[in-house]
């Protein structure tokens, strides 16, 4: 897999007034790459695609160089107490991702240059929170790790935390472009994890993503530059022999990571969930997707804002749980399950 590069680039003019901002027209000017003003994200216009799946192919390769504006983080339950908005939209094609929804019909990237603003809100809220240690997840709105060999605002959130005595970074990706990260100060308060999932589920449902060996590979270095290292498992998904693909799955890992510094590594236990919403965009822009979303099967559970979201059923989640969690003790016996849900 390649590092990703923009087809096309917009640039908001006060992101001009940050020294990232004008870094990356310097760099994307010399790159040769096509930059267009626009005021603001909500005015880029000229998206090329002669029809709707067109364009949002085309805006997944399209990057906004802007502000954020919203200093106002959203929670991020269960994995930490704050998301801190370092860019927004993601370059790959997983058909299960709830950034369909969520971002609607605005999927290109975003990535926010006023690192200092959002750095000064950070420390407000752990400041707020006293003795508490207080956890910041970089990737609830993009695959941040796939863009920071372009930006290497997630290497200089990375080292801002590596200062904190009690804020905590944390992320996940798919992508293996991991190299310049290593060197970062970390201090230990950020911890990398990466996204695995059994074969079938990335053959079948993360095109444009890193693969697994690629993951693993990255993994292995950033657990031997001395990262606390977890693994998300997720979206748990029941395809035919789940059960031995998971099972595979934790073989590999083990085995890749046997001969790393690695002494600090947690699990994050993730079923597959969709809404009704989410199965009406992803029918309409994957439309062969092999993706079960059948309302019967599954267990409905209210959620936020009315949406409700489709679960698997209480027995079979149960199944999952236990066979994951029984997989974990057996591979990696020190290692923590953090949550499943
Ligand atoms: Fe969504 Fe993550 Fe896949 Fe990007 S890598 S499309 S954020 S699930």
């Amino acid at each position: 897999m390649k590092p990703f590069v923009p087809q096309l680039v917009y640039i908001e003019p006060k992101a001009l007034e940050y020294s990232l901002g004008r870094d990356l027209k310097e760099k994307f000017e010399k790159m040769g790459l096509e930059i267009k003003e626009t005021t603001s994200h909500n005015q880029v216009r000229g998206i090329p695609g002669n029809n709707e799946l067109q364009q949002y192919r085309n805006a997944k390769s399209t990057l906004v160089i802007g502000i954020r504006k919203t200093l106002k983080f959203e929670t991020s339950k269960p994995s930490a107490e704050y998301a801190i908005p370092l860019a927004t939209g993601c370059m790959g094609h997983c058909h299960y991702c709830y950034l369909q929804t969520t971002l609607g019909s605005k999927p290109y990237i975003r990535t926010y240059v006023n690192l200092e603003d959002i750095f000064a809100q950070a420390d407000a809220y752990i400041e707020e929170r006293g003795d508490q240690i207080t956890r910041f997840e970089a990737a609830c709105t993009s695959d941040i790790v796939g863009l920071d060999h372009l930006t290497h605002s997630l290497k200089k959130t990375i080292e801002h935390f590596g200062k904190s005595e009690k804020g905590q970074l944390r992320f996940v990706t798919k992508y293996h472009h991991v190299d310049h990260l290593l060197d970062a100060k970390h201090n230990g308060k950020t911890r990398f994890r990466f996204s695995v999932n059994s074969r079938y589920v990335i053959k079948n449902f993360e095109p444009g993503t890193s693969s697994f060996d690629e993951r693993l590979e990255a993994a292995r270095k950033v657990a031997n530059a001395g990262y606390p290292l977890g693994f998300i498992v997720a979206p748990i998904y029941l395809h035919v022999d789940w059960r031995e693909g998971y099972y595979e799955l934790f073989q590999r890992l083990a085995n890749s990571l046997k001969d790393t510094k690695v002494n600090d590594l947690t699990f994050e236990l993730i079923q597959h969930r969709f809404t009704k919403p989410a199965k009406k965009v992803i029918a309409k822009r994957y439309p062969k997707t092999k993706l079960e979303m059948d309302e019967e099967k599954r267990k409905y559970k209210w959620g936020r804002y009315g949406i409700g979201k489709y679960v698997y059923k209480d027995d079979e989640a149960k199944d999952m749980e236990e066979t994951i969690r029984r997989y974990v003790s057996e591979f990696f016996p020190k290692a923590e399950v953090a949550y499943f849900t």
